[in-house]
């Protein structure tokens, strides 16, 4: 599942491919990940930008609407001229097979966004959304439902917290630290993956209770938490099964120190890495270097 640093790589990708093309047509082939409805009032708007909001994706359209992507388990943005059974076996040229929306050209694509690219940009193709588990959705929201939604469901990011208020966050809650940094209404941005990263790094038990955590751990917390996800970044994300950005898989996941490594040898102790349910998430970790 995208956490932040996927999502920034992704939304940098599509926002220098198409910022400033015009949205020409969508097909949809899966009308729960972007309602018909929602999908008519699109075409013939610019896009104007794409960017990271939380662990989602904000499309910024003209007159001031806003298309937000969450991409849940397996969502992927995608270009492409591909075809599902070949060119040569329909008689359609493979632009009209696009266009009438009857096969999906690309396995498990449940949505087709063409573009008159804006002047100077290379031409892609078509913005394929392909989601094999079918969980992502997209939502268009006009100016002001757009702040309500962010204002009610996004909160700050790791970056956007400053230290006195990400302490207060931590004193004020009683979950255990690792279900409170994966809360996207309390912080946004940090999944299953960075957390167990970022308490492993800070030398914190996930099951800790947050309210338990000194101001010094909780600015530890926020320290660790800026610097692995801004190296993430710049790895291009974490390719954990199936992340890809529209310009490639990341690497970032080669850098791990402990997810998905349990039964491994810790890299700072030697001793071997736990693992055990918080918040109905696997977590590894260290019992000897996390308190
Ligand atoms: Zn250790």
């Amino acid at each position: 599942m995208p956490e932040l640093p996927e999502a920034q790589v992704i939304a940098a990708d599509l926002d220098r491919a198409l910022k400033g093309s015009v949205i020409t047509g969508i097909t949809v082939w899966f009308s729960k990940a972007l309602r018909p409805d929602d999908a008519e009032r699109i075409p013939g708007h610019v896009l104007e930008g794409a960017e990271r909001l939380g662990k989602m994706i904000r499309f910024r359209l003209s007159e001031d609407l806003n298309l937000v992507c969450s991409l849940r388990m397996t969502g992927q943005f995608v270009f492409g001229r591909e075809y599902e059974d070949g060119p040569e076996k329909d008689p359609r040229t493979p632009a009209a097979r696009i266009r009438d929306g009857r096969a999906p050209p690309l396995p498990h694509a449940r949505l087709a966004f063409r573009f008159k690219y804006a002047p100077g940009k290379e031409d892609l193709g078509t913005l394929f959304y392909r989601d094999v588990r079918k969980f992502g959705r997209l939502t268009l929201f006009e100016g002001p439902d757009f702040m309500k939604f962010k204002r009610d469901s996004v909160a700050r990011d790791p970056f956007e917290f400053d230290p006195g208020a990400f302490r207060e966050l931590v004193k004020s809650s009683r979950k255990p630290v690792k279900t409170l940094l994966m809360d996207q209404r309390s912080i946004s941005g940090i999944g299953n993956i960075y957390a167990t990263e970022i308490l492993f790094a800070s030398g914190i038990h996930p099951s800790r209770p947050a309210n338990d955590l000194s101001p010094k751990d909780a600015d530890r917390i926020l320290a660790n938490s800026r610097e692995i996800l801004k190296l993430a970044v710049s790895g291009g994300g974490s390719t954990i099964a199936n992340f890809e950005a529209p310009s490639g898989k990341g690497s970032f996941q080669l850098f791990h120190k402990v997810y998905g490594k349990k039964g491994e040898n810790c890299p700072v102790c030697g001793r071997p890495l736990s693992g055990s349910k918080t918040g109905g998430r696997t977590s590894v970790y260290c019992e000897n270097c996390q308190k």
